[in-house]
């Protein structure tokens, strides 16, 4: 077989929402923007309602529809990017909630769909998306007065636990929303970690859900296994791949396995990668390929039939260093090409 298998462990997502709800003061939700982090909203997205969540949170109003074909009526739905013109009859049909994020929006949102649920996103210190502090004190009777269900938030800098950008935010959010008897949320997977402070009414976990960092007590939860399609002598001074990349300083022998960037394993990974076979590293050597990738296996006494790249020996994160990237980019790369398989 060539093509790679994506393995999915969806018992592994469930045990992490229950430990990151575990830990949480209010209530759990889940993020499953981008596919549910590349990993698939439609296997996704039940586990995570059967486990207990009811809010779900999606980037875009397109993700909204996909996800609440695949929920089914019931769990909140609710739209980081708020409400874009023209999205009106899709919030309406597919019961969303767009988290309001501007003065715009709000007009747009009652105009169209008056009556229609909606949140509310006030910018404290990011910068990138929500109310400031200016606007919503001129908007907050007015936004008040339509009955927001939410109140959001977000954090710059949680995965960086001494960061005093946290406390500035917190604060922040406090003096925005004190007095207000509406749910309020601010805290992601690394606001979870931050502590009961940072909690709220709901917290919004995404990357800690599909086992990355900061959460370090997640369980994995994907395991990439790339099939060697051929293996080779290499003589010393040799050279593989394209642009000559790596020379062979001894005489090697190279494993070709299936998989390269166009599979999201990206080209920048290259040079101190490593794959392993059953727990023992073996360096990635050359280029990245579109579809291929050369690993150097002179250490291991068998031939492989497949090398790993993902897995129980190598964390998302740890391959996210190699290309000098982070877990999230690594998951939402994963390509359309592998053949998935969902533990369940
Ligand atoms: C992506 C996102 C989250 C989830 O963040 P994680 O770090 O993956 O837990 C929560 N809230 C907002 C606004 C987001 O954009």
């Amino acid at each position: 077989m060539t093509t790679a298998t994506l393995t999915i462990d969806l018992h592994a997502i469930a045990a992490n929402w229950h430990m990151l709800n575990r830990m949480s003061q209010g209530q759990t939700g889940a993020v499953v923007k981008a596919d549910a982090y590349g990993l698939g909203i439609d296997r996704v997205a039940p586990v995570l309602a059967q486990e207990g969540a009811r809010q779900f949170f999606v980037a875009t109003t397109k993700e909204g529809v996909a996800l609440r074909r695949v929920l089914g009526p019931g769990p909140a739905i609710n739209l980081f990017a708020g409400h874009m013109p023209g999205d009106a009859e899709k919030i309406r049909s597919a019961q969303l909630t767009p988290m309001i994020n501007s003065v715009d929006q709000l007009i747009g949102h009652v105009e169209t769909l008056p009556g229609h649920p909606f949140g509310l996103q006030l910018n404290t210190g990011m910068n990138r998306l929500g109310m400031d502090a200016s606007e919503w004190g001129a908007l907050r009777d007015i936004a008040l007065s339509q009955h927001p269900r939410l109140i959001i938030s977000h954090l710059a800098c949680a995965d960086e636990p001494g960061h005093k950008m946290n406390a500035a935010q917190l604060k922040s959010f406090r003096d925005m929303t004190a007095g207000l008897k509406i749910p309020l949320s601010l805290g992601a997977t690394g606001g979870i970690l931050l502590g009961a402070d940072y909690h709220f009414s709901l917290t919004r976990p995404g990357i800690g859900l599909y086992g990355g960092l900061p959460f370090v007590d997640a369980q994995p939860v994907v395991t990439l296994d790339l099939p060697v399609i051929q293996v080779r002598e290499v003589p010393a001074g040799g050279s593989v791949g394209y642009a000559c990349g790596w020379i062979a300083p001894r005489p090697s022998r190279i494993a070709t396995v299936s998989g390269g960037y166009a599979d999201g394993l990206i080209r920048a990974m290259g040079n101190g990668a490593t794959m392993t076979h059953n727990g023992t590293k073996v360096p990635v050597v050359g280029r990245v390929s579109m579809d291929l990738i050369t690993v150097d296996i002179t250490t291991l006494t068998d031939t492989p039939g497949h090398l790993q790249l993902l897995g129980q020996h190598q964390s998302v994160d740890t391959v996210a260093g190699f290309a000098g990237t982070i877990g999230y980019e690594i998951l939402t790369s994963l390509g359309p090409r592998y053949d998935r398989v969902y533990l369940t």
